[in-house]
């Protein structure tokens, strides 16, 4: 067992504002009080109730813990069940309100949506994964507007919209570049991020 296993951590931190109203992070370990100026701080994921919960010590299971995956296509009023997850379906946006009141009103906090378009036209660069049109965004905008409290989350994904079937952007000879997908990848979570407020798994 090493040195930091044995110490009985008893840290605290908040955000403060000192005399001149920079904004600092103070940090408290072992009655030791430190002090790291606002723009060294890494974002904390801390920003919704939501996640915020996940991050105390929760042992329990129920709805707060809970995520509900969203294949949104590309049909506005379509319920398409799919064979291989009985009881769940590809949805429009048009269906999504019918779908998810009864969940969110049995306490539902977060979804994850997964774009999943039949119609959407595929090129090597995944454009339609960030289009305006594209399900996902406007699944996004749908229902940060019907439930303004509701977590999002986005799968931040290129292969549904790429030639190639690939998830990222490939070179001449087929290989994966790195680089360019990485961009491109961090393109479609802006506009994500754009829609409205979510946080991403990639
Ligand atoms: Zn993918």
């Amino acid at each position: 067992m090493n040195k930091y296993n044995t110490v009985n951590h008893q840290e605290t931190s908040k955000t403060i504002c000192d005399s001149n109203t920079a904004l600092f992070s103070e940090f408290s370990c072992e009655g030791v009080k430190m002090q790291t100026p606002a723009e060294s701080i890494l974002h904390s994921g801390y920003f919704h109730p939501t996640l915020r919960y996940w991050q105390t010590c929760a042992t329990d299971l129920r709805p707060d813990n809970l995520i509900y995956p969203i294949f949104i296509t590309d049909s506005p009023d379509a319920v398409e069940p799919i064979g291989s997850l009985p009881g769940q379906a590809r949805y429009g946006v048009n269906k999504l309100e019918g779908m998810l009141r009864p969940l969110v009103e049995k306490g539902l906090k977060c979804v994850l949506i997964f774009g999943v378009p039949a119609k959407i036209a595929k090129d090597e660069r995944a454009s339609g994964a960030d289009s305006d049109d594209t399900p996902a965004v406007l699944a996004i905008k749908k229902i940060r507007s019907l439930f303004p409290e509701l977590l999002v989350a986005c799968d931040v994904c290129l292969c549904p919209y790429t030639s190639h079937g690939h998830c990222g952007i490939l070179t001449e000879d087929g290989a994966v570049n790195n680089d360019a997908s990485c961009l491109r990848l961090a393109e479609v979570a802006l506009a994500y991020a754009r829609a409205g407020k979510c946080i991403f798994l990639v």
